[in-house]
Formats: C-alpha cells, sequence, structure tokens
C-alpha cells in the first residue's frame, strides 16, 4: 500500500533520509523508532507531501507521488495524518473539526458528513463532546478526536506521529489503547513513536531509524528484544 524506494532528503548540507526504503502492507502496523533527529518526523512528511522528496519514489497505492504531476490532493485524501497534539481548530467545535474536511474536500453534504462525523465520535468514545469546544477536553480526548478526523475520511493509510508524546502520562494509555483497537479492525499504519510498549505490541514491523537510514527492521521481539546492532542496542537501553 506504501512503497518508499531510495528516498533521500537533506536540508541544506544536512541528510536527513539517505536511501531509505519502506513498505507498509494493507491492514499492516510499521513503527518506526529511533533518537530525536532520527529523521521520522521527516519521512512521514515526505509521505503526505508536506516535504519534497530530493531523490527516490514514493507510491501510495501504486502512484508514484513524489512525481510533480501528482495531485497533492488526491494523494492526501488517501492518507490520514495525526501529529503531536493540539492541532484541532480551537474556534471549531468538536464536530465540526471531524466534518471540515469531508465537506471541503470530499465535498460531502453536511448532514451525510455529520452523521459519519458522529459515527466516528462514537467510535473513539467521544459521542457526547461533539458540540464541545477542543479547549474544554482533556488532551487524551482532543488527540482522539484527531484521530476520529483523521479516520473519518476512510483514508487507506494513517501516518501517526508522535500523538502521545505531548499528553500527560495518565492520558497516554486511551490513545494508544484506541489504536491498539484500530489495527486489530485492520487499519493500516505507520507509527513513529518513543512508546517501546506500544510498538511491541501494536507493530506488526518495527523500523530503526539512525541517521536517515533504516538501521535494523524485524519482528518487534526481534529488533527490541533481542536487536542485533549495536546502535539499536544502545537506543534501546535508553528505555529499561
Ligand atoms: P524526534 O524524535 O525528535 O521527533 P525525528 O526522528 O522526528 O525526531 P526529524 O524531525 O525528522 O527527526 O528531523 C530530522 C533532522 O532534520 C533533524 O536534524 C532536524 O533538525 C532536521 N530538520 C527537520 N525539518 C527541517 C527543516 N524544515 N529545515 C531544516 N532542518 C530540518
Ligand atoms: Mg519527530
Amino acid at each position: 500500500l506504501l512503497r518508499v524506494r531510495g528516498v533521500r532528503k537533506a536540508f541544506g548540507e544536512h541528510v536527513v533520509l539517505d536511501d531509505l526504503d519502506l513498505d507498509v502492507h494493507a491492514h499492516q502496523v510499521v513503527v518506526l523508532v529511533g533518537a530525536s533527529g532520527s529523521g521520522k518526523s521527516t519521512l512521514l512528511r515526505c509521505v503526505n507531501l508536506l516535504e519534497e522528496v530530493d531523490d527516490g519514489v514514493i507510491e501510495v497505492e501504486g502512484r508514484d507521488v513524489t512525481d510533480p504531476r501528482a495531485d497533492a490532493d488526491a494523494v492526501r485524501a488517501r492518507i490520514g495524518t495525526v501529529f503531536q497534539a493540539y492541532n484541532l481548530f480551537p474556534h471549531l467545535r468538536v464536530l465540526d473539526n471531524v466534518t471540515l474536511a469531508l465537506r471541503l474536500v470530499h465535498r460531502t453534504p453536511r448532514a451525510d458528513a455529520d452523521a459519519r462525523a458522529l459515527a466516528m465520535l462514537e467510535r473513539v468514545g467521544l459521542a457526547d463532546k461533539a458540540r464541545a469546544f477542543p479547549d474544554q477536553l482533556s488532551g487524551g480526548q482532543q488527540q482522539r478526536v484527531a484521530i476520529a478526523r483523521a479516520l473519518v475520511s476512510q483514508p487507506a493509510l494513517m501516518l501517526l506521529d508522535e500523538v502521545t508524546s505531548a499528553l500527560d502520562p495518565e492520558l497516554v494509555g486511551e490513545v494508544l489503547d484506541l489504536l491498539g483497537e484500530l489495527k486489530d479492525e485492520g487499519t493500516t499504519m505507520l507509527v513513529a513513536t518513543h512508546e517501546m510498549a506500544f510498538a511491541r505490541h501494536v507493530a506488526d514491523e518495527v523500523v530503526f531509524l539512525h541517521e536517515g537510514r533504516v538501521h535494523e527492521r524485524g519482528a518487534p521481539e526481534q529488533v527490541l528484544d533481542d536487536p542485533r546492532e549495536p546502535r539499536t542496542q544502545e537506543f534501546l537501553r535508553r528505555f529499561r
């Protein structure tokens, strides 16, 4: 479903992604781990065309999205993205945050969009907050709304970048539990995280990035519990 081949991205002299290959198959959860600055966010931003790659190919559902003739809006419509936190529109009610893309991008009629958004809010356990404004919700609830907003357009691929790192520790669990449920429902996800327990339980594959390269990849038990590479071992020691 997502195919990344030979992707290179530099900011000036600084090579952030270097000849990177990655696949995410349908219904698979691939978790990106690696030190701060290893290129996780940059990779996600290249996939949803917030950054342009310098070299290489990124295919989403078989379409080369790095082709300058690619329709960026059409690509983004197939991808749901959730960032760290606080990316809801503060002046819009929860329901309107969730329906916005449906109405503006997908041209879904209001009544339809509202019904789908309510169903999705129900799904994330927040139907009773539909009329609230984001600042009336906890951080964990806001992040669940952001996930509902990304899911409501029925994307082929979900990109999640450190979705729990801005949350108070007691709120992290509710968001990770939701992602675990989405995995069980077959949602295809590429997730950057520092939550190793989450990676261990939910990932089909863990990809360890180091200085913009895939340094080690494999099943979570292998990469997280029995890493082959010294750099992976060193990285993981910090989480023990
Ligand atoms: P973290 O775990 O802290 O989120 P990361 O793995 O997501 O880190 P990136 O955000 O992808 O890392 O950053 C990789 C490198 O690219 C960093 O050294 C960063 O400073 C650099 N970088 C990212 N975006 C830009 C930009 N727009 N301009 C210049 N340098 C950038
Ligand atoms: Mg990042």
